[in-house]
């Protein structure tokens, strides 16, 4: 028994720590409350632990630990039932290993540019405290016979140790919340801060307002018994085979507040050597101007760590929305170092193939659901696709192909169906209304086309070209005549071809003859896929303030059908009126391939009336 005061002072080296704690961390500052609250939590599973070994006799205890918040006497005191500490062992812990844990943690990241390169500040551990406190008390008995101490630290790094008096095992902690940090008096505050870090920690945790529950007992019929703050056993821990969707549903809800429900999720609970969980949910995206911005929250041992963390799953993941719990994850380590840690790399390669296997699956047994979620993944797969060559080479089977006639095909399916007719290629519309000609000439073909018509589809189908190579992706108004062609390539009409020259002022104009199958096509124009895609990519350079390189030609050919009664008119009209005729025909066929610049339909209007006028 400790009788008389005990004076100590932390030694002259580390003084300076308390002054440090104090500004560090500025925006960080929260995370106090973790840290002791995270150490209560471990007190009572140490405490378990020895129950469940046969070294401690529990009598059926209720395990708890209690935030209590006193806004009158400037207090915050954390308790909880325990293993506790005996003299000698706070002395080791807390004046000795946590002192010089802290010490350690803060010359490392000291002269770190606003402390970026650690992850969730974790590891400051016990001194934290002294972010928001200027003085704390340590009030504890160790589950053994060792009589309670009352330990109280002083921010100017003195403490005074007497003898204590509690009423059984386990420690409270008093912080003595300084003026200039006052709003951690604050309840609402303080149960946000619970709720963020606290809501999956293992053992109950019930928080009071001291003001708050005096107004309550003074009202005598309010007898509602508390809850605690948190879930502790969250579904992540549980074998997914033991969840169902509502709870699966209800989690999402819970931890992402967020109304909608979603799509489909995945549990993951990989094993020894990798050891660690979680669950990852599709959100649903109502449209794709809306920011995909997911949120996956990395938890260490059911305690709150931070949110999206790019060094632990990949960039594009992070569209998701879940929660990892990674105990085996060194996070008291620099960002740089997590980034080419092995462990950390197995894990994120674990993270993606689970995820691609998902998509497989629904893709193979479920492909109904699939097909009805498909346009609400579709953005985040391809994005995907595009950072992640081995994510493309996972789900490449899987990925849909959405019809101009409301199905949906796979790859391979639609150039299993396409095989003697034009074999390698997809056809594709990005504006069905637009070319909505060639539509109806491709169906009529009995051809199937593609539907890409989201803003990341062009940037999509040029990356995966690059991947397999043997594929190659035609939009309907391209190099395509050769899809609707009849059988013989027609004559050239050397007349014919210099007047479409001439009436189009593109002297670089491709014209081509052929009997296209639909004879009511008199011409039809096509345009590099290439050289468009080239001019696709100058816009957005220009758009996204990149500078502009210019207009980019855009490579044009234009198919005159021998099998259109009008071109065969065309042939025999005067000079004059053919001439007109054949800038009405060409801007007509223009049209139908893309907008009309303002200098092009004064002119395409101005030949209608010139036609109208000479008949
Ligand atoms: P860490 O928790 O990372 O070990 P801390 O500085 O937070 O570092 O705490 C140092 C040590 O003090 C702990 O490892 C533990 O042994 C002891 N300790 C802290 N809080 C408690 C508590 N509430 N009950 C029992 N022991 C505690």
């Amino acid at each position: 028994m400790t009788d008389s005061i005990k004076k100590g002072g932390i030694s002259v080296q580390t003084e300076h720590i308390f002054p440090v704690i104090k500004k560090w961390l500025y925006s960080e500052k929260d995370i106090f409350l973790r840290e002791i609250v995270s150490n209560a939590a471990d007190a009572v599973t140490k405490l378990r632990r020895l129950s469940s070994l046969g070294q401690y006799e529990d009598n059926g205890e209720t395990y708890r630990v209690d935030v209590i918040l006193d806004k009158e006497n400037g207090t915050l005191t954390v308790s909880d039932n325990g293993i506790g500490m005996t003299e000698e062992e706070l002395d080791r812990y807390l004046c000795q290993i946590a002192l010089s844990g802290a010490l350690d943690f803060i010359q490392k990241y000291e002269g770190d540019n606003q402390n970026n390169g650690i992850i969730g500040h974790f590891g400051l551990g016990f001194y934290s405290s002294f972010m928001v406190s200027d003085t704390v008390e340590v009030i504890t008995k160790s589950y053994t016979d060792a009589p309670a101490v009352h330990w109280t630290c002083f921010e100017a790094g003195s403490y005074e140790l007497t003898a204590g008096e509690r009423d059984g095992h386990g420690t409270t902690v008093i912080m003595h919340i300084s003026d200039e940090e006052k709003e951690y008096l604050d309840k609402f505050k303080l149960e946000g801060i619970l709720d963020k870090y606290c809501s999956f920690m293992p053992v109950e945790i019930y928080f009071t307002d001291v003001t708050d529950a005096d107004q309550k007992s003074k009202k005598k019929d309010d007898k509602e018994a508390p809850k605690p703050i948190n879930d502790t056993t969250p579904l992540w821990l549980k074998n997914p085979s033991d969840c169902t969707a509502e709870e699966y549903k209800d989690f999402y809800r819970k931890v992402f507040r967020d109304y909608r429900e979603p799509l489909f999720w995945i549990h993951i609970n990989a094993d020894y050597p990798l050891n660690f969980r979680g669950i990852l949910y599709f959100p649903k995206i109502t449209n794709e101007y809306e920011s995909i911005e997911g949120q996956v929250k990395l938890y260490y041992n059911q305690v709150f760590v931070a949110d999206n963390i790019k060094e632990v799953i990949p960039e594009y993941l992070l569209m998701l929305k879940g929660v990892l719990d990674c105990p085996e994850l060194p996070l008291n380590v620099s960002r740089s170092y997590l980034q080419n840690n092995t462990y950390v790399a197995k894990m994120s390669a674990h993270i993606v193939k689970k995820v691609a296997d998902k998509l497989n699956s629904l893709c193979n047994t479920e492909r109904e659901e699939y097909e009805k979620v498909w346009n609400d993944i579709r953005t985040f797969v391809e994005y995907a696709c595009m950072r992640d060559r081995k994510f493309y080479d996972r789900v490449k089977d899987s990925l849909l192909l959405e019809l101009t006639d409301g199905k949906f095909t796979t790859v391979k399916d639609y150039l299993e169906g396409a095989k003697e007719k034009h074999e390698n290629t997809i056809y594709y519309t990005s504006d069905q209304a637009a070319q909505a000609q060639y539509i109806s000439m491709f169906e009529a073909e009995g051809l199937q086309i593609a539907v890409f018509d989201k803003n990341l589809d062009t940037q999509f189908l040029s990356q995966i070209e690059t991947y397999d190579t043997d594929i190659k992706y035609l939009r309907i108004d391209a190099d395509v005549a050769g899809a609707l062609k009849g059988d013989a390539a027609s004559a050239e009409d050397t007349v014919l071809k210099e007047l479409f020259v001439k009436v189009s002022g593109n002297e670089k104009l491709k014209v081509e003859f052929a009997a296209l199958k639909d004879a009511g096509v008199p011409l039809l124009v096509t345009v590099s896929e290439e050289s468009r895609r080239m001019e696709e990519m100058m816009k957005l350079y220009a758009m996204s303030g990149m500078g502009s390189m210019g207009a980019f030609p855009v490579e044009t050919t234009l198919t005159v059908n021998t099998a259109s009664p009008l071109i065969a008119k065309l042939s025999d009209m005067a000079d004059e009126k053919r001439e007109k005729a054949a800038a009405f025909l060409y801007r007509s066929a223009l049209l139908s391939q893309r907008k009309l610049s303002a200098e092009e339909l004064k002119q395409f209007l101005a030949d209608g009336y010139a036609i109208l006028d000479l008949i």
